[in-house]
């Protein structure tokens, strides 16, 4: 499958849809969700053109990875839900059809600010 540069984070990351902006650095953007499905439910993406975890897992270099991981971290802390200054959360990546992925380009939602339930309805 190719990277489809219309979707709509891709639009978000060229500046031509606006979001609501947590977090930048040269890795990631980070947002709050459109839909929010808990207090807390922002998204962190990859600043690459990676379709999903698995693309981003084969393809993506050293620094990439550790940028997406630790901006992950910095959004968290950002919001006060790190383990560091609150009381955590749930970081969670949806992959492809049977993962329910809707937005082909990679994405973590993280959902905080209140227990976030059973992992799996
Ligand atoms: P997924 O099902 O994992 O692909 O999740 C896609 C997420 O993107 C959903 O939670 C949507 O609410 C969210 N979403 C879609 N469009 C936007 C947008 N323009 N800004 C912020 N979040 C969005």
């Amino acid at each position: 499958m190719e990277y489809d540069d219309n979707n709509i984070f891709a639009k978000i990351l060229r500046g031509e849809i606006p979001c609501k902006k947590i977090y930048e650095d040269s890795f990631v953007l980070s947002f709050h969700d459109i839909n929010p499905q808990k207090k807390i439910h922002a998204l962190v993406i990859p600043k690459g053109r990676y379709i999903d975890l698995d693309d981003f897992s084969l393809n993506a270099n050293p620094d990439e990875i550790v940028g997406l991981i630790r901006g992950i971290n910095i959004v968290a802390k950002k919001l006060g839900i790190s383990v560091e200054n609150g009381k955590g959360y749930r970081a969670l990546a949806n992959i492809s059809d049977n993962g329910g992925q809707e937005v082909p380009h990679l994405h973590f939602h993280l959902f905080g600010g209140e227990k976030v339930g059973r992992m799996v309805e």
